[in-house]
């Protein structure tokens, strides 16, 4: 694959695992996220922005920069997202709300508005939204989380049809609880709020899925570079689900 990609929140988590991906598959990696010193983390052979995707200013330099220096891109991974707050609808500050909003969707708008006139100049390539099944399904005490990824599915299907005429294909990857310290941090918030044990709150989301266990980074990784690939041509405006198959969002313990 010889292509340019950029991801951002690249520098951890899902994002590094994209980036590794793409590496493996022989694309140049441009990753871009908040924090410098993770970022400094990351091989050598990456492009690095310290990014917050919510500085309209910064995205649009960002873009601009990748132009300038790399004459365009071919793939954008907008893949920036925070957990947001656990807790009752009532008890979530409108703050916190507009905070988990922030990030998950204006920083997808942000990088998506910027990325398009990259792509479109290529008249071809690919965008990949990172949403989630929280995206798919309802989430009790994630409202402001499960609100903003099924608004990110929205500006995924409204993109695939603006930008379909150009060549671009959009699609939006929905991971179901993935392996590492963020969905650790969900799982400790989770089992202050509804009185159990970290593991009775890991063996409730995974009995939830068919495949009865979390999924790790790489899977997501591996989709991503598939929906980036010549192989995926005629897919565009799909959200597709990496996530063991979720029967059951919500499973009581
Ligand atoms: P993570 O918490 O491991 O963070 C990944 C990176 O995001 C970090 O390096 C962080 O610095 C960066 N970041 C945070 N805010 C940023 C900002 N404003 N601008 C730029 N970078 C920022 O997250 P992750 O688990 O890798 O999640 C990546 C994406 O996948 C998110 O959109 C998340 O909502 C989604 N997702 C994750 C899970 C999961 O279980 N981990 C499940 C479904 C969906």
């Amino acid at each position: 694959m010889s292509q340019r990609v950029l991801i951002t929140a690249g520098a951890s988590g899902i994002g590094r695992a994209m980036a590794e991906g793409f590496t493996a598959a022989g694309a140049r990696v441009w990753v871009a996220d908040s924090d410098a010193a993770a970022l400094e983390t990351c091989p050598e052979a990456w492009r690095k922005t310290t990014l917050d995707v919510r500085d309209e200013a910064g995205v649009a330099a960002l873009f601009a920069e990748a132009r300038r220096d790399w004459g365009g891109l071919d793939t954008v991974c907008a893949n920036a997202g925070i957990a947001g707050p656990t807790a009752p609808v009532e008890e979530v500050a409108l703050k916190d709300w507009r905070a988990c909003l922030a990030v998950n969707l204006d920083g997808a708008f942000l990088t998506a508005k910027h990325a398009a006139p990259l792509l479109k100049a290529e008249r071809r390539g690919a965008m990949v939204l990172t949403s989630s099944t929280a995206g798919q399904y309802g989430y009790p005490n994630r409202a402001p989380y499960a609100a903003a990824k099924w608004a990110v599915i929205g500006l995924m299907k409204t993109l695939a049809m603006e930008l379909g005429p150009h060549g671009i294909r959009v699609n939006a990857i929905c991971p179901g609880a993935v392996e590492g310290p963020r969905m650790e941090g969900v799982l400790a918030r989770e089992a202050v709020a509804k009185g159990m044990t970290r593991d009775q709150v890991y063996g409730g989301y995974a009995s939830g899925t068919a495949m009865g266990r979390f999924v790790e980074a790489r899977d997501i990784a591996e989709m991503a570079v598939f929906l980036a690939s010549d192989a995926a041509r005629l897919v565009s405006g799909q959200v597709i689900a990496v996530d063991g198959f979720t029967v059951n969002p919500d499973p009581k313990l």
